[in-house]
């Protein structure tokens, strides 16, 4: 909203685009299709959501804020878009009113980019592409390479399902409130084929958590509290860290 009189939920995230240079970028970069179903997370205003929409097929949004809801409800270029009032994190896209798989985009709170980057892993079946804003920093970390500071456990985990590609940077100071932070439009698409089964992944994720919680040990004692094959330690060294190993030599570990 443009006046100065919207109340703005800090516990919501909300940091409004209103840049309309910015917007058309983000719109160039969707490559938007006349026959896209889109699904969009906090749609805010619906500054992004006007643009999206003349461009597509369909349309779902999912807001929290009840007063925005209300707002983009009574707008008649909205009638046609499926306004759902609720937490992205407590939706499937299945259920949505909406043909499948759907594109994802959003311009999200950051302070729950990865409850949603984990949300889009389980939905991974309902959708084909995202394209989200969030944290240059949280970017950073989702597109590094094996061995330099910024690969941790969600460059891992992520990576064992999705590709990553940064579009572009985006400045403070194009939001309002502006957040204390640099961000970036990241683009997500899936791996034909997942680099581990998805029976796996508990086991998966408890192994990657303890090889990066203690960063700066070598994975034998990091690791020490799991059970390892001969033939896994004959594969991998484990007087390596974890930021040495890629997310096949992860997945080895499985056994
Ligand atoms: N897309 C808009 C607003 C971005 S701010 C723009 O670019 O201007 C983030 C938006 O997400 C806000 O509208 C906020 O109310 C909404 N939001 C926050 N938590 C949410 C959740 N769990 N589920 C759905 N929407 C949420």
């Amino acid at each position: 909203m443009k006046n100065k009189t919207h109340p703005f939920r800090r516990k919501w995230g909300q940091n409004f685009l209103s840049d309309s240079n910015l917007l058309d970028r983000i719109i160039r970069t969707l490559d938007l299709q006349k026959n896209d179903s889109i699904l969009e997370i906090g749609p805010g205003d619906g500054l992004l959501t006007e643009k999206i929409f003349s461009n597509v097929k369909e349309m779902a949004i999912v807001e929290i804020d009840p007063l925005l809801v209300k707002h983009l409800s009574i707008r008649s270029d909205f009638t046609d878009i499926r306004i759902i009032h609720g937490d992205i994190l407590m939706q499937n896209i299945e259920e949505i009113p909406i043909t499948n798989p759907v594109r994802v985009v959003g311009n999200i709170p950051y302070n729950i980019t990865s409850s949603i980057i984990f949300w889009l892993i389980e939905q991974l079946d309902y959708w084909e592409d995202a394209h989200i804003m969030l944290q240059k920093e949280v970017a950073d970390r989702l597109i590094a390479q094996v061995g330099t500071k910024q690969y941790s456990r969600l460059t891992v985990l992520v990576g064992v399902y999705i590709n990553i590609e940064l579009c572009f940077k985006v400045a403070p100071d194009v939001f309002y409130p502006k957040p204390k932070v640099d961000s970036a439009i990241v683009r997500f698409t899936k791996k034909k084929t997942p680099i581990i089964a998805d029976t796996d992944f508990v086991k998966f994720n408890s192994i990657v958590k303890a090889a990066f919680l203690k960063r700066r040990k070598m994975l034998r004692n990091s690791l020490s509290g799991f059970d390892f094959s001969e033939n896994i330690k004959k594969e991998i060294d484990f007087t390596r860290r974890p930021e040495t190993l890629s997310i096949e030599e992860f997945a080895k570990l499985l056994g």
